[in-house]
């Protein structure tokens, strides 16, 4: 039996509840809103806790964020992981996504040598480009796929599931190589109060500076990101109201005589002649 050295790569969002904004610089301001584990984060952790629990293998999380997001890690060695580092620096952050993969995959070549298998989230919650999984994948020159919904372990080589538009393919990849997964499985499971204990009583937690990758400051953090946020404005939707009245054959000539064009580009086909608009 394979055991696989597994690295789940966790993101400590927001409640979304809370949403503080620093509109001078386009970012949150994640100091002072409370904290929790992406939600993709928590089916990635599930998919590398069920691989262990059928064949065995060792589970790394890894975080980059202010040093609050270490409850993070803690959660995940409370749920059965067996190691967590922080990657936490105030020369990090502000990172985008490309600076971010960058950073991680030098602690994961640093701290996880010859791991098999990197596990990420399919996006997050609070800035969603789901860039990170398939960078990360750059980063470290291996494979990847993304929003996967189920795995299966043979070997070095997984078998996954992913539902792509109306299709449900199945993939087949050669270990080492990163997969992204949705929310959609891998239900996450609650926490024990053994599990907890043991999380708080003998953690391995590792906290990495820029310095301790070797890092210099020109090349992370926000200083080395090349993404702009140049502005950032709330969405309004502005509605309209009609009231038509008469008989129903009325009311439907009068709605495709003022919205056909609407309903039609919205449909990608001409509403009349049933012609698709590509
Ligand atoms: C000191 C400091 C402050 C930071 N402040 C901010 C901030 O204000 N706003 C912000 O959005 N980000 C912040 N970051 C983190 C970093 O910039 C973002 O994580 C990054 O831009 C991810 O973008 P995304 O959320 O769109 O990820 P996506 O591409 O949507 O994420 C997909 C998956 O990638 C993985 N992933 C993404 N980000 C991380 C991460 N940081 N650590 C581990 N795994 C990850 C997860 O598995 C996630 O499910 C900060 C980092 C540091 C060190």
């Amino acid at each position: 039996m394979t055991m696989l050295k597994m690295v789940v790569c966790i993101k400590q969002v927001p409640m979304v509840s809370e949403l503080p904004w620093d509109s001078r610089t386009g970012t949150l301001k994640r100091e002072i809103a409370e904290g929790m584990m992406n939600p993709a984060c928590k089916h990635a952790l599930e998919a590398a806790l069920r691989i262990k629990h059928e064949h065995g293998g060792h589970i790394t999380v890894i975080t980059m964020g202010p040093p609050m997001a270490a409850e993070v890690l803690y959660e995940a060695l409370t749920l059965g992981a067996d190691r967590g580092i922080l990657l936490t620096d105030k020369k990090m952050a502000g990172a985008d996504t490309l600076i971010t993969s960058f950073t991680i995959a030098r602690a994961i070549e640093k701290e996880c040598p010859g791991f098999d298998l990197v596990i990420c989230g399919s996006q997050t919650s609070d800035s969603e480009t789901a860039q990170v999984g398939p960078q990360l994948a750059e980063e470290l020159k291996i494979p990847s796929a993304a929003y996967i919904e189920s795995l299966e372990c043979r070997g070095k080589t997984i078998r996954m599931k992913r539902l792509s538009d109306d299709f449900l393919e199945t993939l087949e990849m050669d270990l080492p190589g990163l997969v992204t997964i949705t929310t959609r499985h891998f239900h996450p499971r609650y926490a024990t109060l053994s599990g907890l204990e043991e999380a708080f009583q003998f953690s391995d937690i590792t906290i990495l500076s820029a310095e301790d990758l070797g890092l210099s400051p020109d090349c992370i953090g926000m200083k080395a990101s090349p993404t702009r946020i140049l502005d950032v404005f709330s969405v309004t939707a502005e509605k309209e109201n009609y009231v038509m009245k008469g008989a129903v054959k009325k009311i439907l000539e009068e709605v495709f005589e003022k919205f056909g064009d609407k309903i039609s580009s919205a449909m990608g086909k001409d509403l009349k002649t049933h012609e698709h608009s590509d």
